[in-house]
């Protein structure tokens, strides 16, 4: 059975990308950091359906847990097929000058340092170099690495343009190496990622210029997510899929 692993899917864009690959007939393992009831509940929602997951708990900008968690997802489902690299913060909206270091620190080990340790860590299990059979690699990252994100979080869109240049470059690492390294870039989804911008109304106040003119929904981040995944893109490596409305 094909199995993939999800950081940062007890919520938002992770949780609806774990329900749909489950849906679709991936083992599925959940990682989360803090919200084991919500991890829990995405579990027991693909179990009812007969589908296969398990909830594993790791903070994925700390590398002893990077290490553990493959261990572990490793030791109840075998080999990885896939990895999505999903988990990512922000912090409160605010100009450069008022970000302190501690905040860099904890942007960038969440959303670069993390991608970069799960990425090691699976091409370990997926190379034919140690004996893997190949993969996919799917990277969360954003519009803002676009944009810039001024006047709200450049922290946040640097440490997503950081993960775009990394998929570039780890793409043709291991295009013969038979895994594929992809990328979404989403934007306004309605999600909780944007209270902890300290708007939670965001979506609402910028949709009318989107040209779709609403936020987008998670599971239609997740069907590019698995689409990356999946055979079906079997051409694909290197590239990204703007999920945004139109912007
Ligand atoms: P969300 O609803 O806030 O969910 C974030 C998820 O990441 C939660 O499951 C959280 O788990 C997990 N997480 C955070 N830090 C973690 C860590 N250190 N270790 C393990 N898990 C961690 O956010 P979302 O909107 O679904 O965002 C998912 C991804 O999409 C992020 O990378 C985000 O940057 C990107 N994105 C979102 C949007 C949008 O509009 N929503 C736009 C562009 C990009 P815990 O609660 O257990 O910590």
């Amino acid at each position: 059975m094909k199995t993939m692993l999800i950081t940062g899917a007890s919520r938002g864009i992770g949780a609806a990308t774990a329900l749909l690959a489950a849906e679709r007939g991936f083992s599925v393992a959940v990682n989360y950091n803090k919200t084991k009831g919500d991890a829990e509940k995405v579990v027991e929602s693909i179990m009812q359906k007969g589908g296969l997951a398990k909830a594993f708990q790791a903070d994925v900008s700390n590398e002893e847990d990077v290490i553990r968690l493959f261990e572990e997802v490793y030791t109840e489902f075998g080999n990885l097929t896939s990895l999505v690299n999903n988990a990512g913060i922000l912090e409160e909206q605010c100009r450069l000058e008022h970000i302190t270091r501690q905040r860099l620190q904890r942007i960038f080990e969440s959303n670069t340092l993390s991608t970069f340790l799960c990425c090691r860590e699976a091409i370990k299990r997926m190379s034919p170099k140690y004996e893997g059979n190949g993969g996919t690699i799917v990277n969360v990252s954003s519009i803002a690495s676009r944009t810039g994100a001024p006047f709200e979080y450049i922290d946040y869109a640097a440490s997503k343009g950081a993960v775009d240049s990394l998929t570039i470059g780890l793409a043709k690492e291991l295009a013969d190496e038979n895994i594929r390294v992809n990328a979404v870039r989403p934007a306004f989804i309605h999600t909780d990622i944007h209270a902890s911008g300290g708007e939670p109304n965001r979506i609402e106040r910028i949709k009318e210029t989107i040209p779709l003119k609403r936020g987008g929904l998670a599971n239609e981040v997740a069907e590019a997510i698995f689409w990356l995944a999946s055979e079906q893109s079997s051409y694909s490596t290197g590239i990204f899929i703007d999920v945004t409305g139109g912007r």
